[in-house]
């Protein structure tokens, strides 16, 4: 099984390095788009590999480098599944839904955790890029520097290992 997928991943490799030649692809621990180094980081273990790769080549496509607001994030997410969707149709791969849902779960639930009030369990506002703010009770607090794909996506693998 796993020798399949080394291959499988491997052929589409070949074609997106020819298709999409100002980006980088190097094998790494996990699923990255690095905006600065124009890079594709992509773990050719994963039985996921294909659609994963597809999806950090959508980020650079879309040209997605940074972002101000948590939902910000998400909503990177969703564009980068809707191309990568188009991308597999070209490449005859085929991106399930499971796959959309699980990872972009993983998102709603980091955001929901960062978001929630800690002293009323409101919804907070975000009021920079890691401080939030709750209308409901006027509480403050500040969460952790924002994350990227990577360390969101580091979880995911875990939890499916
Ligand atoms: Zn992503
Ligand atoms: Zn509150």
């Amino acid at each position: 099984m796993d020798a399949t997928i080394m291959q499988s991943i491997t052929s589409l490799i070949v074609k997106l390095e020819n298709d999409f030649s100002h980006f980088q692809f190097v094998v790494g621990d996990t699923f990255y788009w690095d905006g600065t180094s124009q890079t594709v980081w992509y773990d050719p273990h994963d039985p996921q590999a294909q659609q994963l790769v597809l999806h950090e080549v959508s980020h650079g496509i879309l040209k997605h480098h940074t972002y101000q607001k948590d939902i910000e994030l998400i909503t990177m997410e969703r564009q980068a599944w809707a191309k990568a969707q188009h991308l597999a149709s070209y490449y005859h791969v085929s991106i399930g839904d499971a796959v959309i849902q699980d990872t972009l779960d993983t998102y709603r639930t980091w955001l929901h955790a960062r978001s929630t009030c800690p002293a009323c369990a409101n919804t907070g506002l975000q009021t920079a890029p890691s401080s939030y703010h709750c209308l409901a009770c006027n509480q403050k607090w500040q969460v952790n520097d924002a994350k990227n794909c990577r360390l969101i996506r580091r979880r995911i693998n875990k939890k499916s290992s």
